[in-house]
C-alpha cells in the first residue's frame, strides 16, 4: 500500500507538474472545474478513501490527513460546484446505494463528469423538511414526479439531482419519503434562476411536472428516504463546516459560501492603513482564533452541526471586519480589472451580502442548535404535532 510519504510526493507532483498543464488555456468556471477534477481522478487522487473497484484508492484516515494537510489552500475554488456531488451525493450512494447505483454514479461523480444539485427544500418545507409535498408515483419501470422545489443551488449547471419526494401519504410524515436520483435534462424539469441581493443567481426554483426517474434509481429503501436525507445532510454539515476553510484563497474568487480567510482580511487592513487600530487588531485576533478553531474542530471530528455553526459565525465576522477596514470603498466601488485593490473591495462587498445565506443553507443556526440540544446534550425532543399521524391527516398550509 502507498505510504503517507509516498502519497505526499504524489500530491506535490500533481500540483506542480500535472495540474498546470491540465488547466492551461481552459476558461470558464465550469470547464475549469471539470478539467481539475478529471486530472485529479486520472492521477488517482480523487477518491483516496473509496474502494478501488469504484475508482478509488482504498486508503485510510492517515492518508486522508495527508491529503487535507497537503492540499490546504490549493484546491481551485471552482471545485465548489462539485460540493453536492463529490461531497454529499456520491458518498451517500457509495454507503447506501445498490451496487448498480454505485457502479453507475460513483466513478463519473468523482471524475467530475456529472454535476449534481440537491432538491430538498420546497416553498412549504425548509426547516420542516419532512413536511415536503412533492410526490413520486410508481408507474411501471419509472417513477413520475410532480411538485415544486426551491433554493436549489447550481441546478442550472446540474446533470443530476438528489431528490426527496413523498411516496406514501398514509404513513407518518418522516416515514413516507424516498430519495431518488433525478436526471435534470428532461421536459418535466423546469429550472428558473432566482437572483440574489449580490446580483448573482446561484440558486433556482424548479417546477416538476411529471418528470421521470428509472424505477431503480432510489437511494436506500422506498419510504426510507428520511434516513438517507439525514445521512446526506451529515456530509453537508461536515463539508461546509470544515472543508470550506480549505480551498483557493484568492481574493477574486467569488464562488462559495466559505468565510474570507484571515490572511485576506489582514491584508485589507494593511492596505487601508488600519493595522494599528486597536479595535481592528482585536477583531483580527478573534478572526484568527476562529479560523484555527474551525480547523481544529475538523481535525477532532466534532459533531458536524458544531462545525457548521462555527463556520457561519466565522463567515459573518470575517465579512464584518473586512467591511469595517475597507469602508467606504466596499460600499461604493468601481471595478477595474487592472486594479487589484478595486477587485478586493468588490470581493468584500460581495462576501458581506453573500455571507448572510451561510446561516440558512444546509440548515439554519436554530436548527443546528436544536440538533445539538437533542442529539448531543440529550435534551427532550422539540414538541411537534403528530409524529405518528398519517401525513394525509396533518393540517397543512
Ligand atoms: C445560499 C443557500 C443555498 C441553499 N441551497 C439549497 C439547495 O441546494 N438545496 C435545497 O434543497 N435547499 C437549499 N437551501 C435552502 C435551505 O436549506 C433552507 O433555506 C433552510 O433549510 C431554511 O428553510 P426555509 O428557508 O424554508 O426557512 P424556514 O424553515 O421557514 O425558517 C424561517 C426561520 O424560522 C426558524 N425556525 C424554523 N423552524 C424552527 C424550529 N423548529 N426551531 C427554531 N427555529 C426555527 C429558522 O431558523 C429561520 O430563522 C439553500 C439556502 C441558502 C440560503
Amino acid at each position: 500500500m502507498t505510504t503517507p510519504d509516498e502519497l505526499r510526493t504524489e500530491i506535490e507532483t500533481f500540483f506542480a507538474d500535472v495540474l498546470p498543464d491540465a488547466l492551461d488555456g481552459v476558461t470558464g468556471s465550469v470547464a475549469r472545474a471539470k478539467a481539475w477534477r478529471s486530472a485529479l481522478f486520472d492521477a488517482g487522487l480523487a477518491g483516496l478513501d473509496y474502494p478501488v473497484e469504484l475508482g478509488g484508492r482504498g486508503l485510510d484516515r492517515e492518508h486522508m490527513a495527508v491529503w487535507r494537510e497537503t492540499t490546504r489552500g490549493r484546491i481551485p475554488r471552482e471545485d465548489t460546484i462539485f460540493g453536492l456531488g463529490v461531497g454529499m451525493a456520491v458518498p451517500t450512494i457509495r454507503d447506501h446505494g445498490t451496487e448498480a447505483l454505485a457502479e453507475r454514479f460513483v466513478r463519473p461523480g468523482l471524475r467530475g463528469e456529472e454535476i449534481w444539485c440537491q432538491m430538498y427544500s420546497e416553498p412549504g418545507a425548509g426547516s420542516d423538511l419532512a413536511g415536503l409535498t412533492t410526490r413520486a408515483i410508481r408507474d411501471g419501470d419509472e417513477w413520475i414526479v410532480t411538485g415544486q422545489k426551491v433554493w436549489t443551488s447550481n441546478a442550472h449547471h446540474a446533470d443530476l439531482a438528489v431528490l426527496l419526494a413523498r411516496t406514501d401519504w398514509d404513513a407518518p410524515k418522516h416515514a413516507g419519503i424516498s430519495m431518488f436520483v433525478l436526471p435534470m435534462d428532461q421536459p418535466g424539469v423546469d429550472v428558473r434562476p432566482l437572483v440574489m441581493m449580490t446580483g448573482e443567481a446561484e440558486f433556482n426554483e424548479i417546477f416538476l411536472d411529471e418528470a421521470r426517474i428509472p424505477a431503480d434509481w432510489v437511494i436506500g429503501e422506498v419510504n426510507g428516504g428520511w434516513s438517507m436525507a439525514v445521512a446526506l445532510l451529515a456530509h453537508e454539515r461536515r463539508q461546509t463546516g470544515v472543508n470550506s476553510m480549505q480551498g483557493d484563497t484568492s481574493s477574486r474568487s467569488r464562488a462559495g459560501r466559505a468565510p474570507m480567510p484571515f490572511g485576506f482580511v489582514r491584508d485589507q487592513a494593511e492596505r487601508h492603513g488600519r493595522l494599528d487600530d486597536p479595535v481592528i487588531r482585536q477583531d483580527l485576533a478573534r478572526l484568527h482564533s476562529g479560523e484555527r478553531i474551525v480547523s481544529w474542530l475538523g481535525a477532532r471530528g466534532a459533531h458536524p452541526s458544531l462545525g457548521k455553526l462555527w463556520r457561519t459565525r466565522q463567515g459573518r465576522l470575517a465579512a464584518e471586519v473586512a467591511m469595517a477596514v475597507t469602508f467606504s470603498q466596499s460600499l461604493a466601488w468601481s471595478v477595474d480589472p487592472d486594479d487589484e485593490g478595486s477587485l478586493d473591495d468588490d470581493h468584500v462587498a460581495f462576501q458581506f451580502l453573500n455571507g448572510r445565506g451561510m446561516s440558512l443553507g444546509g440548515g439554519t443556526d436554530e436548527i443546528q442548535r436544536n440538533t445539538l440540544g437533542e442529539r448531543v446534550l440529550g435534551l427532550p425532543r422539540e414538541p411537534g404535532p403528530g409524529r405518528n399521524t398519517p401525513f394525509n391527516e396533518l393540517p397543512r398550509n
